[in-house]
């Protein structure tokens, strides 16, 4: 499962008062979808190294946060998944966030065009997409 980048490292400490990110996920193998994976990334300023805290990163105190879905869906290679997440700075705790998720329908999600996705849509702009460049030339 791809996991999502909402920071952005110019942010102001109002900005981090509420952070939202609305993401359409082009799956790349069939599986069980259990949730999301949440993390952060911090560049200081300066020559400073970047505080990840990835699983892919080298452990840190601060850890990752796994949102779990209620129940487990079964996803197709090449199908998209889609949520929004919303984080609010608790008014309670500065250091705390409340977090709120949501499940999207992808089919009502914009796709990039051209989309690798297995939807009936998307497989109908990329054949006619091929036959345009077919008959008339390269669309850029
Ligand atoms: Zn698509």
């Amino acid at each position: 499962m791809k996991c999502s980048d909402i920071s952005d490292p110019q942010v102001t400490s109002v900005e981090l008062d509420r952070l939202a990110d609305r993401r359409l996920v082009l799956l790349d193998h069939e599986g069980s979808y259990e949730g999301v994976c949440l993390w952060f990334e911090c560049q200081f300023p300066g020559d400073s190294p970047c505080l990840s805290t990835s699983p892919a990163s080298p452990r840190t105190h601060w850890q990752q946060t796994a949102l779990v879905l209620p129940q487990v869906e079964e996803v197709a290679a090449f199908e998209c998944v889609a949520w929004e997440v919303v984080l609010e700075r608790s008014s309670d705790e500065r250091r705390h966030y409340n977090i709120h998720f949501s499940m999207l329908d992808p089919d009502k999600e914009p796709h990039p065009i051209p989309c690798d996705c297995i939807s009936p849509r998307c497989a109908l702009i990329g054949h006619v997409m091929e036959e345009y460049e077919k008959t008339v030339g390269i669309i850029e």
